[in-house]
C-alpha cells in the first residue's frame, strides 16, 4: 500500500496539526517535506514487532509486508516517530513493546542526554 497524501513543507504540516495531539505527517528522505496521510493510512496503527515496514523508494512511500500475513490480520508498522512535542505512549501489547512509538534510537539517545543533564 503506498502512503499518499498531499506534500507540504514540514513547517504546513506544524501548522495543519497545531493543535492536534495527532499527526498523519510521514517525513521524506533528504527533503523538508512531509506527506500528510490523513485517510487511508490513518486505518494502519502502530506495533513495536509489526508485520509491515515502510520503504521511500524514488520518492514514495510504500508500506510493505514483512512477513506472510493472516487474513483479517491487522496491519501494523513501526512509526518510529522522530518529532513532537508530546508524548506518543505505545500499549501495543507485544513482548518487545518499547512503551513509546518514538524512534527506539532516538529514544535512547534522548536518555543519555536526560541522565547527563541530571549529573
Ligand atoms: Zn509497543
Amino acid at each position: 500500500m503506498e502512503y499518499t497524501g498531499p506534500r507540504l513543507t514540514q513547517k504546513q504540516g506544524d501548522l495543519r496539526y497545531e493543535n492536534c495531539h495527532y499527526t498523519y505527517l510521514f517525513g521524506l528522505r533528504n527533503t523538508t517535506r512531509v506527506i500528510d496521510g490523513h485517510g487511508i493510512a490513518a486505518f494502519i496503527n502502530h506495533s513495536c514487532d509489526p508485520n509491515c515496514e515502510t520503504d521511500e523508494i524514488e520518492g514514495r512511500v510504500w508500506i510493505l509486508a514483512r512477513r506472510n500475513i493472516k487474513a483479517a490480520e491487522e496491519l501494523t508498522y513501526d512509526y518510529n516517530l522522530y518529532d513532537g512535542d508530546f508524548d506518543a505512549p505505545c500499549h501495543c501489547g507485544a513482548k518487545t513493546c518499547r512503551a513509546t512509538m518514538y524512534d527506539p534510537e532516538l529514544t535512547a539517545a534522548q536518555e543519555r542526554k536526560s541522565r547527563r543533564k541530571r549529573k
